[in-house]
């Protein structure tokens, strides 16, 4: 069989010629006689993946030098933690609230501090992103914390909110690398790979330096402090070294794609062949205020449940699979992340067009 369009929102298609390139190197990596996956962490083969891979992700998303970029691990869920547990000076941050990812980092970091939420979607199953203009916050906030992407629902942020002279902390996971972004209007980014970037297991971390320090809250695990990575380059202990292998890979090729000024320009097109026909038929509808949509995880309903499923199964059997809504949505959701082909996006039009005429 050969390869399906796979719409998962994570994890997530990867780069035909990344996995190829992985395949050839496999058994014998660039004359070392073994697999990446087999190599000591401290050989000098192995740092140079390390060391090439941040190199390209710094041009890839111009981080400036104050900065610094981390390989960790945990996932995602784990930066719930080390945020508060390194970033909490006062016990205090502002939270706004968008989906799923939101409600669990605003649930860990109450183990720590105050939490105030600031603004909410909630009131409409988070169906937009809330107003981020002249939002009150809190004077005494360590950071504000923003979802950038929200993967279930569908939104994404298209202005940030203004945060003043404050910390801005972002969960990027779900579109990280899909459009340029000003590095410098952060103090974190983070974002689990397992979407945009590579195979789960790690976690990019991009830290504006002088918030790297010693001074964390009592009981903090060695492993959970950022210091702890950035002093020894993400090899404080034995990092997910294949997985980094496949991200280097990945940061090359979007490199030669162009970078993320061209994904950014593939990602809208790509985007647009979906949003446009949700809007133009008579059977699927996007869930999502126009302004606040997605450019990687597209929900959309038909408005009958029993139809939502007779279409994912449908699709399934052409080979569009995880078309499936998320268990706390339903109805469907195509995630189109930056290694999706146009061509799955204009196959999976042509096949909801198809069964509109069918199902009418
Ligand atoms: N944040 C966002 C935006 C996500 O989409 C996800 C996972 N889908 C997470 C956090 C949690 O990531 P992980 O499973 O790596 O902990």
């Amino acid at each position: 069989m050969g390869r399906i369009y796979n719409f998962s929102a994570g994890p997530a298609v990867l780069p035909e010629a990344v996995l190829r390139e992985a395949a050839e190197e496999m058994l014998d990596y660039r004359g070392t006689g073994m697999s990446v996956m087999e190599m000591s962490h401290r050989s000098k083969a192995f740092e140079e993946i390390i060391a090439d891979a941040e190199k390209t992700l710094r041009e890839l998303m111009n981080i400036p030098d104050h900065y610094k970029v981390l390989f960790l691990q945990g996932g995602a869920s784990q930066q719930f933690a080390m945020i508060p547990m390194n970033l909490m000076k006062n016990r205090v941050a502002d939270y706004i609230h968008t989906g799923q990812w939101t409600k669990r980092a605003i649930a860990e970091a109450k183990m720590y501090g105050k939490v105030n939420v600031i603004a909410s979607s909630e009131d409409k199953t988070f169906s937009y992103i809330p107003e981020v203009k002249n939002l009150k916050i809190s004077d005494d906030a360590d950071y504000i914390y923003i979802c950038h992407n929200n993967t279930i629902y569908g939104t994404k942020y298209n202005a940030l909110p203004e945060v003043g002279d404050k910390l801005l902390v972002a969960d990027m996971s779900s579109d990280i690398l899909s459009e340029p972004v000003d590095v410098s209007k952060y103090g974190v980014i983070f974002a689990g790979v397992q979407k945009n970037i590579g195979p789960a297991g790690v976690v990019v971390v991009i830290i504006r330096e002088d918030l790297i320090t010693e001074d964390v809250l009592p009981g903090t695990p060695t492993m959970l402090r950022y210091k702890i990575h950035a002093d020894n380059d993400s090899l404080y202990n034995t990092p997910p070294a294949y997985g980094i292998y496949i991200c280097g890979k990945v940061f090359k090729w979007i490199q030669n794609i162009g970078g993320l000024a061209a994904m950014k320009k593939i990602n809208e097109e790509k985007a647009s062949i979906l949003y446009d026909y949700l809007d133009s038929n008579n059977m699927f509808k996007g869930t999502v205020v126009k302004k606040d949509r997605s450019l990687m995880n597209i929900p959309f309903v038909t408005g009958s449940e029993e139809l939502d499923a007779k279409f994912v199964k449908e699709a399934k059997a052409l080979g569009f699979e995880n078309l499936k809504g998320h268990r706390t949505v339903g109805g469907m959701r195509a995630s189109i992340y930056n290694a999706m082909p146009i061509e799955g996006v204009e196959a999976l039009v042509d096949f909801m067009k198809k069964f509109e005429r069918e199902n009418r």
